[in-house]
Formats: structure tokens, C-alpha cells, sequence
């Protein structure tokens, strides 16, 4: 049998990608006190240092004839190579094999440094790939014993596949064929690992060197060749997004195909989850956009005062209650109503009623200072302020700048029967989650503060503390 080989003597710990190998070479170099010195055998014990790595190894100890005798063969190794070399003479085993490791072994006592080989060799019923570090030691007697580590390449390659089928997703490595029919280009598989395969429906057959086509079911509901040439051609990758059923669901996944050497390599990740996070996005988005439009529609403003009107003030307290509900915020809320305002449509006339009805809106809305506060005309000469994250007192605030507002305007009212000046009242509360049901009964609570004001003579504001309705005269001379 020829045995096809490769060595590497140095430097082996960049030039060879067996993990094992490196870790072994590495920790021989570290023993090794010297160039041209070899580390003591009792320092690279197989129950000690070398435990991690005794399964796979073998050791020779040096004869005076110039063989070597088989001194110690780990588990695995006798599982992999059907043999077992302890007691045995190197000489004893098959010529060619025995030839060929002699003279790496007689080599490596010669140069003290330690060996990285690949070689085939049969091992019934198949043959291997064998990747071996051989190593001298110093043993007791002070002749360079030999170690060596055995790993069959198809060891590496069955981990390799265990790794790709734990992969999350699914990977597929196909190679190119030609041939001379119409439909001319076939994929053979490389690679395919068993996400992949139960994706592509593949039945118990082995999918590695048959052709996609007819090893997988699914081949063309995946719609891959196009791409699969497209990417091979243009040695450029290439994504798309892929639709399968699966048990009667929809599952989304993301292709994504790239070049090999001598084909294409496709992976497919599901992102049913991601897609079903979008969708839900997108149809939230659209059901806000959907609202939206309609409170436009609802004709929010008021035509004579450009304020917010009854309907929106609706809408909008209902919301402030639910937010202050959740947030546990203070919510405070202001009515307030024109005094004696029958008396100066009929002295003034209507219009001129209209355009104060307008200056007061003016008014109200040149006093609130947060981007948060609204103003509504809650119908007739009566208006509401709802104030988001504001207690009674800040209300009270308001209110108090609203008068002195309305005072520097000074507009006049002859019908007034106190002076001169247009005067309001006001009723203001602070929503109490204990008080108030609902919206409703909060404006209702504020509405009988007013009341009260007006009740009390007018040009003043009712408060409605949690104890009862407390009723504050105007500090401002309504005589203007
Ligand atoms: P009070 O001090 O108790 O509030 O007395 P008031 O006269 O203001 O109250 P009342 O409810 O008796 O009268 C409200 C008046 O407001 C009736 C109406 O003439 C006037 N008014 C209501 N809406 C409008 C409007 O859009 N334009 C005009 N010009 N006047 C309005
Ligand atoms: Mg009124
Ligand atoms: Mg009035």
C-alpha cells in the first residue's frame, strides 16, 4: 500500500488548524529545556499533563536493535485502528507502515523536535486519514522514547457535522455541474446539514454527492437555482427572503448565497419571529394613522373662537383621566363662564358679542404656558382648561393669571353691575380617582365649583377640595 503523506516540523502551531495537535506541541516546547534537549518523559505523564489527550495516544520505548516496542495504547486509538502495538515490536507490524514510522520516529530522536504527519492508511474495512504528532521524550534509561499522538481526520470531519447539525440554520454546500441537456446546470451536494435537510423535505438517504434536484423534495418550491447561478457566475452573494409552509404554517426565512470555490454555499435562517414583529409594527402603525385621520375628521375646532370644541374636549379629558389613571398623575381642570353675558348681547348686540367671546379665547390662550395645557370652549360663553400633571393649586394659578390677563385687556362691560369691566367665574378641581368615576363626573365636580362662584356673587372662583367647595373672591377691582 502507498502511503501518501505530509509533514510539518515547524512551525507547527500556526501551520496546523488540529486544535489537539497544537495544545500537545505546545505543551511539549514548554518542557523543553533546551534546543537540542528533550523534556523528561515523567514530565509529560499520560495520568498527569497528557490525561486529555492519553485516549488518542501511543508510546514506544527504544530498543538497543534499533526498533522500538509498543509500551502503552490508548482507547480510542485501538478503537479507530483495529490494533493494539503494546508489547509489540514496530518491526512486527505491517513492513510499510512499520518502515514509514521508524524512520519519523529515528528522526525526531535525531533532531529532538517534535513531528506533524498526515498519512492514509488502511484500517479494514476502511482506509483514514491519520494525523499524528510525534514526540521524543528523555525516559528514565535516558534514551528518547516516543510519543505519539493518533487522530483519524474523519474524527475532526464527525464533529464538524455534529457542530453544523446543532446550527440553528439551515446550511447547504453544493457544487456545480454541467451537463449537456437543456436544463444544463445541476447543484451536487457538498454539505447539507439537518436543519437544512428537514426544510428541503430530504427522506433518510444520506444527501452528501447526490444531486439537489432529486435528493430533496423541496427543491423547487426553495426556487434556489437562479440565484445559485447568478451567484456562481458573478462570484457575488446574493439575500432574498424565502415564504415555506410548514405543518400548515407560513414560516419566513432569509437566504443568503455565497460563493465557493467551486460552487455556492446557501443559508437559511427563519425569521418567522422578526417578520411576525414587523407585521405587528406595521398594522399598529396603520391602525394609529387610521385614528388619527379620523380625529381630524371629527372637526376639532370650534368656528367662532379657533378653540378646541365640546367634541375634542370629550376625547381629550377621556384620555387625560386614562393617562393620569395610569401614570398617577395629577390632572387639574378649570371651567369657566362669562358673567352676566345675556345682559351684554343685549346691550351690545350679538356680534359684538361674538368678538368678545373671540378676545376672551384670546385670553385663555395666551395665558396657558405648557405645550401639555388645552383650552376648549365647552359651548355658549363657557370654557374649560384641562392641565395635564397639575394639582388644585397650580389650577388655582391659572386661574388667577387669567383674571389679571383679562383685566390688563379691560374689556368693557356697561351691563356689568360692579363696574365697568367684563368679569368670569370660575370653578376649578383636581381629579380625584375616589371622586370621580369617570370623565364625566370630574367635569360635573368642577361644574358645581362654578356654580358655586357664580352662586357667591360672580368675578370669583370655586374650588373643589376633597373637604367641600371653598369660594375665593377676585383680588382685581372689576371696576377696572
Ligand atoms: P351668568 O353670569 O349666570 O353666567 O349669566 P349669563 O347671562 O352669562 O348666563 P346665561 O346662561 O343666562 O346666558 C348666556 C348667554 O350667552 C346667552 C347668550 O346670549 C350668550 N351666548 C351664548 N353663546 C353665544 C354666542 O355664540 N355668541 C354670542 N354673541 N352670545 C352667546
Ligand atoms: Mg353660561
Ligand atoms: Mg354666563
Amino acid at each position: 500500500m502507498a502511503i501518501w503523506h505530509k509533514q510539518v516540523w515547524s512551525p507547527i502551531e500556526s501551520a496546523v488548524d488540529n486544535a489537539d495537535v497544537v495544545a500537545l506541541h505546545r505543551l511539549w516546547r514548554g518542557l523543553s529545556p533546551v534546543p537540542g534537549q528533550l523534556p523528561a518523559l515523567s514530565d509529560l505523564a499520560l495520568d498527569g499533563p497528557l490525561s486529555p489527550f492519553a485516549a488518542r495516544m501511543t508510546v514506544y520505548r527504544p530498543l538497543p536493535d534499533g526498533d522500538y516496542l509498543g509500551h502503552f495504547c490508548g482507547d480510542e486509538f485501538r478503537h479507530d485502528s483495529l490494533s493494539d502495538p503494546t508489547g509489540l515490536r514496530l518491526s512486527q507490524q505491517a513492513p510499510e507502515l512499520a518502515d514509514f514510522q521508524r524512520s519519523h520516529f529515528d528522526e525526531v530522536a535525531a533532531r529532538c523536535l517534535p513531528l506533524y504527519v498526515v498519512h492514509f492508511a488502511h484500517s479494514n474495512p476502511w482506509v483514514l486519514t491519520w494525523e499524528r504528532l510525534v514526540m521524543p521524550a528523555r525516559g528514565d534509561d535516558g534514551q528518547p522514547w516516543i510519543l505519539v499522538f493518533n487522530q483519524p481526520m474523519e474524527a475532526r470531519a464527525k464533529l464538524l457535522e455534529t457542530v453544523l447539525n446543532c446550527a440553528s440554520e439551515g446550511l447547504l454546500a453544493l457544487r456545480r455541474v454541467r451537463s449537456a441537456g437543456p436544463e444544463s446546470t445541476h447543484w451536487l451536494v457538498t454539505v447539507a446539514n439537518l436543519p437544512f435537510a428537514t426544510l428541503a423535505g430530504q427522506t433518510d438517504e444520506p444527501a452528501q454527492g447526490r444531486l439537489a434536484h432529486e435528493v430533496f423534495p423541496n427543491w423547487p418550491r426553495l426556487g434556489l437555482d437562479a440565484d445559485c447561478l447568478a451567484v456562481v457566475q458573478t462570484r457575488n452573494p446574493r439575500e432574498r427572503e424565502l415564504e415555506l409552509t410548514q405543518d400548515g404554517a407560513s414560516r419566513w426565512f432569509k437566504v443568503h448565497i455565497g460563493p465557493l470555490l467551486d460552487g455556492c454555499m446557501v443559508r437559511l435562517t427563519d425569521v418567522t419571529a422578526i417578520k411576525d414583529k414587523e407585521q405587528a409594527l406595521h398594522d399598529n402603525a396603520r391602525r394609529l394613522q387610521a385614528d388619527n385621520e379620523q380625529l381630524r375628521q371629527l372637526a376639532w375646532r370650534d368656528g367662532l373662537t379657533g378653540l378646541l370644541n365640546r367634541r375634542a374636549l370629550d376625547v381629550i379629558l377621556e384620555r387625560e383621566v386614562a393617562r393620569s389613571l395610569r401614570l398617577s398623575e395629577p390632572l387639574a381642570l378649570v371651567m369657566c363662564d362669562i358673567d352676566h353675558f345675556k345682559a351684554f348681547n343685549d346691550f351690545y348686540g350679538h356680534l359684538i358679542g361674538d368678538d368678545c367671546l373671540r378676545e376672551v379665547g384670546q385670553v385663555l390662550s395666551g395665558v396657558i404656558q405648557r405645550a401639555t395645557d388645552m383650552v376648549a370652549r365647552y359651548g355658549g360663553e363657557e370654557f374649560t382648561l384641562v392641565l395635564p400633571n397639575t394639582v388644585l393649586n397650580g389650577g388655582l394659578d391659572l386661574v388667577q393669571r387669567i383674571q389679571q390677563a383679562l383685566h390688563e385687556r379691560g374689556l368693557p362691560d356697561a351691563t356689568s353691575p360692579e363696574g365697568k369691566l367684563l368679569t368670569l367665574s370660575f370653578g376649578v378641581a383636581e381629579f380625584d380617582p375616589r371622586r370621580d368615576a369617570t370623565a364625566h363626573a370630574f367635569l360635573e365636580r368642577a361644574d358645581s365649583a362654578l356654580y358655586r362662584a357664580k352662586h357667591q356673587g360672580r368675578n370669583r372662583v370655586g374650588l373643589a377640595y376633597p373637604q367641600g367647595i371653598q369660594v375665593l373672591e377676585s383680588q382685581l377691582s372689576p371696576a377696572g
